[in-house]
């Protein structure tokens, strides 16, 4: 199908873009890199009548570390996390994950901030903000907001941006010398992960010190999987410990089924890549 008619704006700087969005609330989409509106408009699932596409504005595709966080601008593109911007332990599970979204034209054009404002709840960047508490920050007329992503995602493709509102940056804390570990199960390779998972854990001596795992592709957004956080903590690190606390976060999900996947085979895919996921974390970690 073709697209319904649209108007598209080209804005060459930022302020420019947020007047746009401002006039035409409601009305206008920002364009980033295209890979689910432009389908999603093909479909006629989104009917924007204003595109307002971000790609001429200069100064917003950079990646950055500083005060303990790694900021991801607008513009950067999946495939530019793929080389860690630092050794630590966020930059070195971003390049893991980056690799595992869609198929390589997707990563050279999709963005992070687009994947977030989307909110798919397959999304690999939703669960990881979710798990390492991103800070997503939004601009407008008026004014800069700072949104800690467990309230960032309010529902299936739903989140709490305005629609005036531009992801300006995503907020990552550095995790240091964490043990991560990320697992996905796809039906097959390139395509959104059914389930998968994500794990950061540290460790004093031998004792869990931190853990923290997240989940998507089971329920409408990306969660924590609270409960088996704390059955880890102040524990030893034991593989009884990780699949009572990965049988935890099997239970707590809401899946549903749809065509291709049932609730219950969801819910086991979660306590399967939740204790691999913990297992890697974990045996970084040490
Ligand atoms: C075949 C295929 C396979 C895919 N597989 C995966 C996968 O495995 N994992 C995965 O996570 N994704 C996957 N994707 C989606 C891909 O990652 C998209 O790039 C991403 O979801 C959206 O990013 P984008 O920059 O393309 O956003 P766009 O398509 O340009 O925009 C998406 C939405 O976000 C809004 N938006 C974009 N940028 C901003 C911003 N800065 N501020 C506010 N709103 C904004 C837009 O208005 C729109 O509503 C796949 C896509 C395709 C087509």
């Amino acid at each position: 199908m073709k697209p319904s008619p649209f108007d598209y704006l080209a804005p060459g700087d930022l302020d420019e873009a947020l007047g746009a969005l401002a006039e035409h609330e409601g009305e206008a989409k920002v364009l980033a890199g295209g890979q689910s509106l432009v389908p999603a408009m093909n479909f006629r699932l989104a009917t924007p009548s204003v595109l307002v596409d971000l790609n001429r504005i200069e100064g917003l595709a950079e990646v950055r570390v500083g005060d303990g966080e790694l900021v991801i601008q607008s513009l950067v593109r999946h495939r530019d996390l793929e080389i860690p911007a630092t050794e630590d332990a966020t930059a070195l599970l971003l390049a893991r994950v980056s690799r595992l979204v869609g198929h390589l034209p997707i990563r050279v054009r999709g963005t992070v901030a687009g994947s977030l404002a989307h909110a798919d709840p397959a999304a690999e960047w939703c669960m990881l903000a979710v798990a390492l508490d991103a800070t997503i920050v939004a601009r407008s007329v008026r004014g800069t907001r700072r949104i800690a992503a467990n309230e960032f995602f309010e529902g299936l493709f739903t989140t709490a941006l305005a629609e005036d509102e531009i992801i300006t940056e995503v907020r990552l804390p550095l995790l240091g010398n964490a043990g991560t570990g990320f697992r996905e199960k796809s039906q097959t390779a390139g395509d959104f992960a059914t389930v998968a998972t994500i794990a950061a854990c540290t460790l004093d001596d031998g004792i869990v010190a931190d853990a923290r795992l997240a989940i998507a592709g089971a329920g409408a957004t990306p969660v924590r999987a609270n409960r088996a956080e704390s059955l880890l903590v102040a524990r030893e690190a034991t593989p009884d410990a990780i699949a009572v606390a990965s049988r935890a976060a099997a239970e707590d999900v809401e899946p549903s089924s749809d065509a291709s996947t049932s609730a219950d085979y969801r819910r086991h895919l979660v306590e399967v890549l939740a204790r691999r996921a913990l297992d890697d974390a974990l045996e970084a970690a040490s």
